[in-house]
């Protein structure tokens, strides 16, 4: 089948991939440049995502999970193991028991992982490895393994695979509307004709069928996520709860760096995506709480932001779903969500319905 595919982000990168390897002609349309809008502007974790277990997302923690793994597996060199650590206090929202259950089911969904167990850690421990942390109050900490990237590069890698399977991946090819015959009209005027056409834009999806003329089946929440990048060793990747909120905040070693995330604030579609000063407190204050004693603000040396395309369920976003939706409506296909880790996950799915 000759396949068009809308978006050339992880996810429309992914099914290009999937689909050009299945024997697929595929031709994708990027606006910009591949892997430059969400998929570089993320935590850089290929994670289960530990927090979603409260929400009681299995299916998704249990597929991100075994992704988690399978990334880690097929690019070693631009993936690795990272040890986070999540330091329990006296006043701590979430308590040794109950983050150890949460571990406990967490391993059990990872199935057969290469990756380490789980461990409780003294503070003793834990500041000697880390003597900035904060000590007082702190109980000690469940230390677990998650995966790391280089967003940007690992998704320009999974380009480049694509590219030799045979797809053919156009930059600068802004897309102006889609329709369900499989039909796209391009920004210069030009129209073509596939037998299937993919709308995997991303935060952009619902726009695309907007503005084509076509009702969305699914509604997305635009929810903007941003990030500093601290000139700052970091000798410890955490987990971290923001104080006196349900929120968790990462800290993580980032090409020598300290980086620093994230915020859930919602986004406009046509507003631009930048680290707001709100933003950029709400990330010091994290780190002052958790290492005292030392302003970070002035070793701030960059920002960035993404925003995450939620499937509408929740007014609150840290309670968003974090699944995504495929729909097939005749000859196009358009997906709402999807997180950078289940990205081949759902190249597969959508691969599925093509028939
Ligand atoms: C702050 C933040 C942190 C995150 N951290 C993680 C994490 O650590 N781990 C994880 O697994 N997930 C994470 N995520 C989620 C993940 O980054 C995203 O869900 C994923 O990158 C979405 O990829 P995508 O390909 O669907 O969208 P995008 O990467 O946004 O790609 C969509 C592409 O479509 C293009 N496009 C739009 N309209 C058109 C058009 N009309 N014509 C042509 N092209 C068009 C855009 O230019 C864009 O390049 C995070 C998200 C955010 C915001």
């Amino acid at each position: 089948m000759n396949v068009g595919i809308v978006g050339g982000g992880i996810n429309g990168l992914c099914c290009a991939w999937l689909l050009q390897q299945q024997g697929h002609a595929v031709r994708l349309y990027e606006r910009d440049r591949l892997m430059a809008a969400t998929s570089s502007r993320s935590s850089k974790l290929l994670h289960g995502g530990l927090r979603y277990l409260e929400n009681l997302e299995l299916r998704l923690v249990r597929e991100a999970l075994r992704e988690r793994d399978a990334w880690l597996r097929r690019a070693p060199e631009l993936t690795s193991p990272l040890r986070l650590v999540m330091p329990i206090y006296r006043d701590s929202r979430r308590q040794r028991w109950l983050v150890r259950a949460g571990l406990f089911l967490y391993e059990h969904l990872a199935g057969q992982s290469a990756l380490p167990p789980s461990q409780w850690c003294a503070p003793r421990e834990m500041l000697a490895s880390d003597p900035q942390l904060r000590a007082e109050g702190l109980l000690g900490g469940y230390a677990f393994f998650d995966g790391q990237m280089d967003d940007r590069r690992l998704g320009l890698w999974v380009a480049r695979q694509a590219q030799e399977a045979g797809a053919i991946l156009g930059e600068a090819c802004e897309v102006r509307c889609v329709d369900r015959s499989g039909r796209i009209r391009l920004a210069d005027g030009t129209s073509r004709q596939h037998d299937r056409l993919i709308n995997v834009c991303g935060p952009w999806a619902e726009q695309l069928l907007h503005q084509s003329g076509i009702a969305s089946p699914y509604h997305l929440d635009l929810v903007r996520g941003s990030h500093l990048v601290v000139d700052r060793a970091c000798p410890q990747a955490y987990l971290l709860e923001v104080p006196s909120e349900p929120r968790i905040a990462f800290v993580l070693p980032w090409q020598g760096k300290t980086l620093v995330g994230t915020t859930e604030v919602r986004q406009s579609i046509d507003d631009p995506v930048a680290c707001a000063d709100s933003e950029r407190n709400y990330l010091l204050a994290v780190l002052r709480h958790y290492f005292p004693g030392q302003d970070r603000t002035a070793e701030v040396v960059e920002t960035f932001a993404g925003v995450r395309p939620l499937l509408r369920s929740a007014t609150d976003p840290t309670r968003a779903t974090r699944e995504y939706a495929i729909h097939r409506d005749s000859a196009l296909i358009s997906v709402f969500g999807g997180k950078w880790t289940t990205a081949c996950a759902l190249a597969r799915r959508v691969a599925a319905t093509l028939d």
